[in-house]
């Protein structure tokens, strides 16, 4: 029998998306009792699809360009993001947990609607951040293996970086004055977007 369809109104002023429909509960293969969840918001999300992706780390995220189709690995298992709004979450515990974490991805739709209305997008973005190597971004780091980010050593920090598992503001030694040019190196690297995609908060 088919289910009725689960309405949320989630933003009652969102930029682009405002509710978001669960259209299917289906038992999920990769973990016993867990549910695969599919999902529609109330727009397409076909205008948003390329900033949206360059929010992510590599090592995060699968992006398909010429079909706008969007893959996560977040929060412990695989959400994936279609032009038409549809989405497929997997591995999830029931339709509550489903809404509390699409809700945070549709605040940062909603940002990147607003910043694509401000005329402010590189369509490119993600594609550059998918040829930037842990080297390109060892290069850029104070190469003291120091440890104070909680990682070995620079390089290794450089490919938790770009896989998902450190954010940049870790690499503390970055703000101090003798490193000065290292930081404008990855800036002039990232840019400020991705600098913020790498999770760099400017002091
Ligand atoms: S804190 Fe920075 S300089 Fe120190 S090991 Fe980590 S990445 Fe290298």
């Amino acid at each position: 029998m088919e289910m009725k369809e689960l309405k949320y109104e989630i933003f009652e002023d969102g930029a682009l998306v405002k509710s978001v429909s669960i259209t299917k509960i289906m038992p999920c293969m990769a973990e016993e009792g867990r549910v695969k969840l599919a999902m529609q918001f109330d727009s397409a999300l076909d205008q948003v699809m390329p900033m949206f992706s360059s929010k992510f780390p590599p090592g995060k995220v699968n992006y398909i360009p010429h079909k706008k189709i969007l893959t996560l690995n977040t929060h412990d298992r695989v959400i994936s993001f279609f032009p038409s709004g549809r989405i497929m979450m997997m591995n999830t515990r029931d339709p509550e947990e489903g809404i509390k974490i699409i809700t945070e991805f549709m605040e940062k739709i909603n940002q990147c609607y607003l910043e694509s209305e401000s005329g402010d997008v590189d369509e490119d973005l993600s594609e550059k951040l998918s040829k930037i190597g842990p080297l390109n971004i060892y290069n850029c780091l104070p190469q003291t293996n120091c440890e104070e980010c909680g990682t070995a050593t620079c390089m290794a920090f450089s490919m938790k970086l770009l896989s998902g598992d450190a954010t940049l503001d870790q690499c503390k030694p970055l703000l101090k004055t003798e490193n000065l040019d290292k930081l404008n190196s990855i800036k002039e690297l990232l840019g400020d977007q991705l600098m913020k995609t790498l999770g760099w908060v400017e002091k």
